[in-house]
């Protein structure tokens, strides 16, 4: 089966400038922004520009520049909200979520970047 992508999504509306956001960083294909509900201090989704839905979808379908461009552009992130565990910042947390099991709420890769605090146990156990 191939992956459908719903371009009304909320991140498909972003990318458009249907509605706004709060840009952190921004390169040819990829887009760093806020997110509206942050889980710790510091809390950015990446995301790139192109009509992914997940982060298998991404990795077997993105060009290898999307892909260059989108790790690049995480990595500079990581710097630049002061998260970067090389002796200036105290770590991250990076997070992606794929589908149903992986309670993916928005059907456009994206990849969270946690940081400000301890994370805590990598899950819940239940
Ligand atoms: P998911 O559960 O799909 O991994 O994460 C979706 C994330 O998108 C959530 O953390 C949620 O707070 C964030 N989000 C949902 N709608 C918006 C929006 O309109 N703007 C921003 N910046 N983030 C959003």
């Amino acid at each position: 089966m191939a992956y459908a992508y719903d371009d009304q999504n909320i991140f498909a509306k972003i990318l458009r400038g249907e509605i706004p956001n709060n840009t952190v960083l921004e390169t040819e294909y990829t887009l760093a922004f806020r997110d509206i509900s942050p889980k710790a201090p510091e809390h950015v989704l990446v995301i790139p520009k192109g009509p992914y839905v997940t982060f298998d979808h991404f990795c077997n379908a993105a060009s290898n520049a999307e892909i260059l461009d989108f790790t690049r552009t995480a990595g500079q992130v990581c710097k630049m909200i002061g998260a970067a565990p090389d002796g200036t910042g105290s770590g991250f947390r990076a997070i992606t979520n794929a589908g149903e099991d992986g309670v993916q709420e928005v059907p456009h890769y994206h990849l969270h970047i946690l940081a400000g605090r301890p994370m805590g146990p990598m899950l819940l156990m239940r």
